[in-house]
């Protein structure tokens, strides 16, 4: 399908609603039947209708209709986080005494869930290094029922083999979910590749603007009803109408600011990598990048993050850097309008840094929409007031 068609067009129905270009926000928690038989088969069928807005509304349906069709699926699920997309996928996907393989490091609160709450519930899981796609052979048990990845990973860039992954999985009966978030499925298609449910936190690039919280689950109708008619519905945890409408306002430009970011993490890319204070650059686009190939071959871009390391192995040096930044804001997130740097050392007491840890020296800076100029000369004040205070 036209991803223009997509964004500009799918779902909607104007005529439905005075042919206003911009769909309505439907804020309404109830809706009404006419008849007992109608609403005798929306307790039975509360998939295919309106009934209550924990369940479906029109304004997140259109944006669901969008989001599958970007990402080449059958239908797609709106929650209100990321997070809860992660919680709404896997529970929907395990009963006690399963067993889950993960990628090392996934998402913080993707870790939450495997460590802390499943194994309340006879839930194991076994982390792995997904780089060599062996790894999850060998750490498959009989009561494995969920292979969880996340490719690109946000902090650290590794990539699994998607579709080798995939495959491995289907020839053992075991569920696949993938964490998207980084490439959005405009640069990587994770159900193409092979992948049960494509995953994102739209709070990201789908948003785009910093202010709305969101999360994406993509995968068949059967397995979406599944989720819905179970943890979807009874967490409550699908995204409210307003919130649907910001999604949909920030879908329509994803594709330019995609491109623009692309361009503008290039040039940043290009300077810091020149840079004599810069020990060295992490990007997955990157000749340099240890899995370029794989980069080359699963995913059409990247843009946006990369981390670095300043020749230092001062904390000081790192938050001077840091806090001496004008316009490149610190703060968590990614993903929308405005560049963010996050250094690493923040994740352990000033007095714990050990400038051996490569994840504590490590700073992540995301390229927002601004001119590279821009973003570039504020970086380079900020390296000079290491060097001016040396
Ligand atoms: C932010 C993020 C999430 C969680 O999304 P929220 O919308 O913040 O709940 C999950 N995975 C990745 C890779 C993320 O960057």
């Amino acid at each position: 399908m036209d991803i223009s068609y997509i964004i500009n067009e799918l779902g909607e129905d104007r005529e439905k609603y005075f042919n206003a270009v911009a769909p309505p926000i439907m804020q309404t928690s109830n809706f009404v039947v006419n008849t007992v038989a109608e609403l005798r088969s929306l307790f039975y069928d509360e998939y295919n209708g309106y009934i209550y807005t924990r369940g479906h509304n029109p304004t997140v349906d259109i944006l669901r209709k969008k989001l599958a069709a970007l990402d080449g699926a059958e239908d797609c699920l709106v929650l209100n986080s990321g997070s809860s997309a992660i919680y709404a996928a896997v529970m929907a996907n395990v009963k006690a005494g399963d067993h889950i393989v993960s990628v090392s490091k996934p998402y913080t609160w993707a870790q939450k869930l495997f460590n802390d709450i499943l194994p309340r519930f006879g839930i194991t899981t076994t982390y792995v290094d997904g780089t060599e796609t062996e790894n999850f052979s060998k750490a498959i048990q009989p009561n494995t029922t969920i292979i969880y990845l996340e490719s690109p990973n946000s902090w650290y860039y590794q990539l699994q083999d998607l579709k080798a992954v995939a495959a491995i999985a289907r020839e053992n009966n075991i569920l696949t979910i993938c964490d998207n978030s980084y490439c959005t499925p405009l640069y990587q298609q994770p159900i193409a590749l092979g992948i049960d449910i494509a995953l994102q936190s739209a709070t990201k690039y789908i948003g785009g603007h910093s202010d709305v919280v969101a999360g994406v689950l993509c995968g068949t109708t059967a397995m979406m009803r599944k989720i819905f008619e179970g943890e979807f519905c009874t967490a409550g945890n699908g995204i409210a109408p307003f919130n649907a409408w910001l999604l949909l306002r920030g879908l329509r430009t994803l594709p330019i600011r995609l491109e623009k970011i692309t361009r503008n993490t290039q040039t940043v890319l290009a300077y810091l990598k020149q840079h004599p204070q810069i020990e060295s650059v992490i990007f997955t686009m990157d000749e340099a990048f240890p899995q370029w190939e794989l980069a080359k071959k699963q995913m059409k871009g990247a843009c946006g993050l990369i981390s670095f390391f300043i020749k230092t192995d001062s904390v000081h040096d790192i938050e001077r850097f840091s806090e001496n930044l004008q316009h490149i804001h610190m703060a968590v997130s990614w993903g929308a309008y405005e560049s963010l740097i996050i250094p690493g050392c923040a994740i352990v007491p000033e007095k714990r840094y050990d400038a051996s840890k490569k994840e504590q020296r490590m700073i992540r800076l995301y390229v927002g929409l601004e001119e590279p100029a821009y973003i570039i000369a504020d970086l380079e004040q900020a390296f000079k007031s290491i060097s001016d205070s040396d």
